[in-house]
């Protein structure tokens, strides 16, 4: 039996081996496919802005920059596509260095409030010139200061708020709110609209990468079908996790929570006597 036992131990580390080895072929291929798919779906989205703005250029070249005011109208949607194709670049980069892990989190302390002020003030112009009101809602006396990397974060309410004010279809009485909830050890940011709503079948997937609930009406809003996919990457990057709940007709609600910061701060007497 003594000559059995190390054959068998052999046996067992060559099996490990192969099904180590195996292991990393799967995710190899893994790999391949996922940077395949990536490539098509990145092609696929930068075609439509590209030929949409030759198209308008060309045809401007071709004698329609004489006319004043058709001039104007294909200048103003090759800009348009081209701010599309800018949000599409910026959007792929950010997702491409998440999902590669080649991300960097600049992780410090910062008021919550203040950015989502500054967030709603860069938004408040589209808002109104969508009709949408805009409010900002957070208990004066609580402490706003959170943990996390903060130009991300402004990134996350950016995109929530721009998809709130974005696939509002209300004629009338359009409302979006940004609220802040303080808890004993975190905050609460939420982003409320009462817009078009999500299908149930459809909300399992907002998160995905190139995901749009109606097509061709997203991808004329300017939707890239990446800021979700971002959102939520982000998110989890803070430990954090993006909710959602929203009805069909009634709107949307899209919720996530950050660590509450105590502030420190020691009493000015003291400040002054040290000094
Ligand atoms: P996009 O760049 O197309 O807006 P997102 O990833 O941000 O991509 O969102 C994915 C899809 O989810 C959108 O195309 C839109 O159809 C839907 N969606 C997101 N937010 C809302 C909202 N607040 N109300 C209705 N639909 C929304």
């Amino acid at each position: 039996n003594a000559s059995v036992s190390p054959l068998r131990k052999i046996n067992k580390v060559i099996n490990n081996y192969a099904i180590a080895q195996q292991k990393e072929i799967d995710t190899l291929q893994k790999n391949a496919e996922y940077r395949r798919e990536f490539v098509a779906d990145i092609s696929h989205e930068l075609k439509t802005p590209i030929f949409a703005t030759q198209g308008y250029i060309h045809t401007l070249l071709d004698g329609a920059i004489d006319d004043k005011q058709v001039r104007m109208k294909f200048l103003k949607r090759a800009a348009k596509n081209l701010d599309s194709l800018d949000k599409l670049v910026k959007d792929l980069l950010t997702l491409n260095q998440i999902e590669t892990g080649d991300i960097h989190f600049n992780f410090g302390e910062f008021n919550l409030k203040n950015l989502a002020n500054e967030v709603i003030d860069q938004l408040e112009h589209k808002a109104s010139k969508k009709g949408v009101e805009l409010t900002f809602k957070y208990d004066e006396q609580a402490n706003h200061l959170t943990y996390g990397d903060e130009d991300k974060i402004y990134r996350v309410i950016q995109n929530l708020l721009f998809n709130a004010i974005n696939y509002n279809n209300k004629k009338k009485g359009a409302m979006v709110e940004v609220e802040l909830k303080s808890g004993k050890s975190s905050i609460q940011v939420s982003v409320k609209d009462n817009g078009r709503g999500i299908p149930a079948e459809d909300l399992k997937r907002i998160f995905e990468r190139f995901y749009r609930v109606e097509k061709s009406r997203s991808k004329e809003k300017g939707g890239t079908g990446l800021g979700l996919a971002i959102v939520k990457h982000v998110l989890e990057g803070h430990k954090s996790k993006i909710s959602v709940s929203s009805t069909v007709g009634t709107g949307s609600i899209f919720s996530f929570s950050l660590p509450l910061v105590k502030e420190d701060k020691a009493p000015e007497n003291e400040i002054s006597r040290e000094v």
